[in-house]
């Protein structure tokens, strides 16, 4: 049987940036200057301007996603926002960003907890993992991916009978790249997801651990998208600061869409 190619995704996070009113007049200036069809386009904006910014983009082609969402379904969590709110607003989320494990203390359990909310809304979770620049040294990064995998997947995969796991894509983050404008390597970042998908297979996703999108997130610029995406092993990015500005996400979506045309004429994933 043909496996299915793997989406090449571009996803941007813009994190506590812009009103409602800025970011629906960004997301529209965007969509229209990264309108490469062979391209998953995502815009991650505040929840505020969820509404927003799903009108701006409106028939463009350009998804929606959340940066995060409540690991319960509903309940006393006075402002908070649960998956179900988010049905209609948003197609993707973000779930586990180190920013959010570092000051709200997000744990493996937790972010689990909410990879099955996701699950159980049809939202495509994007689940960050990476290790902190002590954990490189250390020797330790590809432990510590490891044990984030091991220890917020366990309820999807329970899940994987039914079609747990169709959704998820993981993006590989180091934690001392985000927002420094360091990056890795493309080749470190290549190993790193192998080290994703080999913790897949271990944790028994076997050849379907080949079907997951694996994305580099770490001070991506238009300038530096090349070097991630000549890896076979990478699927795309997840964007921060560069996300904000038209003219480096129509950079990064164009030299995307080369890669996405490419590998769709090798009719290769790997
Ligand atoms: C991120 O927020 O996930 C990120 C990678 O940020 P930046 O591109 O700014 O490093």
């Amino acid at each position: 049987m043909m496996r299915p190619m793997r989406p090449i995704v571009i996803a941007g996070n813009w994190k506590m940036n812009g009103t409602p009113a800025q970011a629906g007049a960004l997301a529209a200036s965007i969509a229209a200057a990264t309108a490469e069809a062979s391209v998953r386009r995502v815009i991650c904006p505040p929840y505020v301007a969820l509404q927003a910014v799903a009108a701006a983009l409106a028939g463009s082609g350009t998804e929606v996603g959340a940066q995060n969402v409540h690991a319960e379904a509903s309940g006393a969590y006075t402002g908070e926002i649960s998956a179900s709110m988010l049905v209609g607003l948003a197609s993707w989320c973000i779930v586990g960003h180190s920013e959010r494990r570092r000051d709200q203390d997000e744990t493996d359990e937790l972010v689990g907890r909410k990879l099955l909310r996701c699950h159980e809304h049809g939202l495509r979770p994007i689940l960050c993992v990476g290790e902190t620049l002590a954990e490189r040294e250390a020797g330790r990064a590809a432990k510590t991916v490891q044990g984030q995998l091991m220890g917020a997947l366990g309820g999807l995969l329970s899940a994987a009978a039914e079609g747990g796991v169709d959704l998820l894509v993981i993006a590989y983050e180091p934690v001392w790249a985000i927002g420094t404008g360091r990056n890795a390597s493309g080749q470190d970042a290549a190993l790193m997801a192998g080290v994703v998908r080999e913790t897949l297979d271990r944790l028994g996703l076997r050849e379907r651990a080949a079907d997951v999108p694996v994305l580099y997130g770490g001070s991506v610029t238009s300038a530096a998208i090349a070097e991630f995406l000549a890896e076979p092993s990478l699927d795309g990015a997840l964007v921060g600061g560069a996300s904000l500005k038209v003219e480096e996400m129509a950079g990064i979506v164009a030299r995307a869409a080369l890669t996405a045309r490419a590998r769709a004429g090798a009719g290769t994933s790997s």
